[in-house]
């Protein structure tokens, strides 16, 4: 067991100033039981904690260290935008810049606007879609997480699924009841959806490839059909890539499979681990935001000149050897996490979304259980993952503190950190392979 008394130490203070002693539910262990680590430095493919304790990352910050930690190249570019100031209030050059960068790689984006989070992002492109529109209701997909927006939270992923909550207090009912949540990859069910209530829909919001209920991939074809389906009602498709972005390709997920959205939404890769956001799209949409039309939306720090700065330089270094890292990466990873499984007899799949992935615990009952809705994932076996996790912690690997959420290779993963990974998982897999289901325990 690794010491942990300066995390406990910390974790007991901080719970004394900040509610659960985090600052977003998912860091608390809550799923895991145990102590949450506090980092108090990274370098590489490395975390380094109160107590001294080395990890290798697999979480990069729930997505964005594409490049790893304190990449040189991105410190510096922070350093010398800091120098010039923090903030101005008023346009800087950069900030085309980034929204240039950006426009680039992602073709059905026109315009762009920067905002602070992907909750603002994809809260904005709602609106955004609702003024375009002149239309109430969104449809969202089971599992989905789109940020802790009012109107998305209804059956959402990430820490709501991880804390089991059925939706959240606080969310009046009116904002909730324009929310229509529909299983995901279900196609007949949107078609139905839209049948009977299509010219009141503003938009269909989906992950472009969930990642936030573990990773679920949309089946051949899901997102053409929200393509074509809300095109037909004249209702608009918003992608939301803040997961994906910039991540699974230079282009996104719509590098890996290219669906002509009326909005994306960007977020983690794209601001370097600062926090830096964007919504993007067709310029008829866009052009309906404030300055120009009557959609309000603002921010005293969008475009903020040291964030800008962190993506642009992530963005630029983000060449094709570190995208073909992060695909062999993700690969090497997923090949050790099934050898030390298998070997142990634990049933499971390694999903796949292009470099991001999740492991899903099956019963020996259904070895080959599709995994393609959140009705799916919660029939997986959940309760091997916290001795799981444990196991690899322990032995200096930092993996998604919940079965709900995805693992994220950094490209700079090498053949020390992978050694490690490979001493882990052993054990691992045999604390995965004893796990007992809490149901039956209690008959
Ligand atoms: C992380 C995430 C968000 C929310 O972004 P924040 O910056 O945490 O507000 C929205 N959508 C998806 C798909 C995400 O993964």
């Amino acid at each position: 067991m690794s010491k942990t008394d300066l995390s406990a130490a910390l974790f007991a203070e901080a719970s004394r100033v900040i509610p659960g002693g985090v600052n977003s539910p998912v860091r608390a262990f809550q799923s895991v039981g145990g102590t949450p680590r506090f980092i108090s430095s990274a370098s590489g493919a490395r975390l380094t904690d109160a107590d001294g304790n080395n990890y290798v990352d697999l979480v990069c910050s729930w997505g964005p260290m594409i490049l790893g930690h304190a990449h040189p190249a991105v410190v510096a570019a922070v350093t010398r935008a800091a120098v010039d100031g923090l903030s101005f209030g008023a346009p800087t050059a950069s900030e085309s810049e980034l929204a240039r960068e950006i426009i680039g790689r992602v073709e059905p984006v026109q315009r762009l606007r920067l905002v602070n989070s992907g909750t603002e992002a994809t809260m904005s492109a709602l609106r955004l879609a609702r003024g375009y529109t002149g239309r109430a209701k969104v449809v969202k997909f089971a599992g989905c997480y789109h940020g802790h927006v009012d109107a998305l939270l209804a059956a959402a992923g990430s820490g709501v699924a991880t804390l089991g909550l059925p939706t959240s207090p606080g969310v009046t009912g009116a904002s909730a009841a324009d929310t229509i949540v529909l299983p995901y990859n279900d196609v007949a069910a949107v078609e139905e959806a839209f049948d009977r209530c299509g010219h009141e829909i503003a938009a269909v919001i989906t992950e472009a490839s969930p990642g936030n209920m573990g990773c679920v991939p949309p089946l051949p074809g899901f997102n053409a059909a929200l393509r074509r389906i809300t095109a037909e009602h004249g209702a608009l498709l918003i992608l939301d890539e803040v997961m994906t972005g910039f991540r699974v390709s230079r282009s996104g997920w719509f590098g890996v499979q290219p669906v002509q959205a009326d909005l994306f939404t960007f977020g983690k890769v794209m601001s370097g681990g600062l926090p830096a956001a964007a919504f993007g799209g067709r310029a008829e949409v866009m052009e309906r935001l404030a300055p120009l039309g009557p959609v309000y939306q603002a921010g005293t720090l969008s475009g903020n000149p040291v964030a800008v700065a962190a993506g642009l330089a992530t963005l630029r270094a983000a060449d094709d050897a570190v995208y073909a890292a992060l695909d062999a990466n993700a690969d090497r990873l997923a090949g050790l996490l099934t050898a030390a499984l298998s070997a142990e007899g634990v049933g499971h799949t390694v999903a796949r979304a292009g470099n991001m992935l999740s492991v899903f615990f099956l019963p020996d009952s259904a070895p080959d259980a599709p995994v393609t809705n959140f009705d799916e994932v919660q029939a997986t076996q959940t309760w091997r993952f916290a001795p799981f996790f444990h196991a690899l912690l322990d032995a200096g690997v930092y993996p998604p503190c919940s079965a709900y959420e995805a693992w994220f290779v950094s490209a700079a993963l090498d053949d020390d950190a992978f050694g490690t990974i490979a001493a882990a998982l052993p054990a691992a897999a045999r604390a995965a392979a004893a796990a007992t289901d809490p149901k039956e325990a209690h008959g």
